[in-house]
């Protein structure tokens, strides 16, 4: 409790802009990163070590910004010679990871639900789904039976569409305020460490590409990075990429079903060859085959990359996103059926908890990276502070 305490004390400092002293953890990435800099054999890994050397110390900002810079690729662990058993204990992946799950918490929006980060598991995301599931199937059945509901097809005979936009939008507009508060704190914390320079047009840009292409997630050198063991593997950049733009194209397909809902009058469900329909079917597709991949890469990950304590956090996103992709394709493929009723209590319930989940679990891994992406294009375009090490 005292922890818990001590962590919403801290987010709060730190949202006042306050010094609050460093924990273990960033302790521990400062003295890896002052061993990192005077050794300097991972440079053209990734981005981390270009930005360490503009730097002699290491102070909390500095590793909030390089923590969330860092992709957990393995690289310099499996690269480096200080790596344990040495006795320097160099792992930096690890290091990094737990600073990282760290900062998601002290820059949580609103503060005392930072604690979130630490529950939202498998178990609990998984029980969260079913459970509201269960709670519409509920609903639906104080009208009749739930088995054949739904074989007239229409989604809206069984949620009228102005209550699923009075539950859904709500929470989706938490989620999107709590995110960009949280980022806006972790930005109002790392900018004056990186410059203090504004982002420019070519800045924004270049980091708009790098987090686009997943950019190094190709290791430096076009081969991948490390999962389970020091082999390099592209499969962690697919993964991610099929899951990326499987979400990003789903997000797509709701966004015009709305315009099309709104500005047309044209309400769902859309059949081929519709444009939301075209979107959400490759978009549903591509999710359920990166959030396959990503559980098997996770699962088999090598346990000195991460931290460990995080894993329940992972696992319980990509099941989520998992879940909403095959009830969305089970719920096309069942339309008209005796299960549709079924299956559309499992979508929304699925996709009620993706949303309320959304900024208290690992979604804020991209919104966090791509803010430290921005900020190194941005910082990377200043002269050098100390002039020693080359960009
Ligand atoms: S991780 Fe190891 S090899 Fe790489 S720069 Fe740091 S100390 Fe050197
Ligand atoms: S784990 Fe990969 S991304 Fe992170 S610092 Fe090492 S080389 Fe860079």
């Amino acid at each position: 409790m005292a922890s818990l305490e001590a962590l919403a004390r801290n987010a709060r400092a730190l949202a006042n802009g306050e010094v609050v002293p460093m924990t273990a953890a960033e302790t521990e990435v400062a003295r890896q990163l002052t061993i990192c800099n005077a050794c300097r054999y991972c440079e053209g890994f990734c981005a981390v070590f270009p930005a360490m050397t503009r730097r002699l110390e290491f102070a909390k900002a500095d590793v909030h910004y390089l923590a969330n810079l860092c992709h957990n690729c393995g690289a310099c662990l499996h690269a480096c010679q200080y790596a344990p058993p040495h006795e320097f204990m160099v792992n930096v992946p690890q290091a990094m990871a737990t600073v990282r799950g760290q900062t998601y918490a002290d820059y949580a929006w609103p503060p005392a639900l930072g604690r979130l980060y630490k529950t939202n598991g498998l178990m609990l995301s998984v029980a969260l789904a079913l459970g509201l599931a269960l709670f519409l199937v509920l609903a639906v059945m104080t009208r009749g039976p739930i088995w054949g509901a739904g074989l007239g097809g229409d989604f809206y005979a069984i949620f009228p569409h102005n209550l699923l936009v009075g539950l859904f939008a709500p929470v989706f507009g938490f989620a999107v305020l709590a995110l960009g508060m949280g980022v806006r704190g972790f930005l109002r914390q790392v900018k004056p460490a990186t410059s203090g320079a504004a982002a420019s047009g070519a800045a924004a840009a270049e980091a708009t590409h790098d987090v686009l292409r997943l950019k190094y997630l190709d290791g430096g050198h076009g081969d991948g990075c490390h999962n389970t063991d020091d082999e390099y593997t592209l499969s962690r950049r697919r993964m991610h990429h099929f899951t990326f733009y499987g979400f990003l194209l789903c997000f797509a397909a709701t966004s015009v079903g709305t315009l099309y809902h709104y500005l047309f009058g044209w309400p769902a469900p859309y059949d081929l060859p519709s444009l939301p329909k075209l979107l959400g079917a490759v978009g549903g597709v591509s999710l359920v085959i990166g959030t396959v991949g990503l559980w098997r890469l996770n699962r088999a990950r090598h346990p000195l990359h991460g931290d460990a304590a995080q894993k329940p956090m992972d696992l319980g996103f990509i099941a989520l996103l998992f879940l909403v992709s095959l009830s969305g394709l089970l719920l096309w493929w069942a339309r008209g059926s005796h299960a549709m009723a079924l299956l559309l209590c499992l979508h929304l319930g699925a996709v009620m908890a993706l949303f309320a989940t959304l900024p208290y679990g690992k979604f804020a891994h991209g919104v966090f990276r791509s803010a430290a992406l921005l900020r190194y294009a941005v910082e990377k375009r200043q002269p050098n502070p100390i002039g020693l090490g080359a960009d």
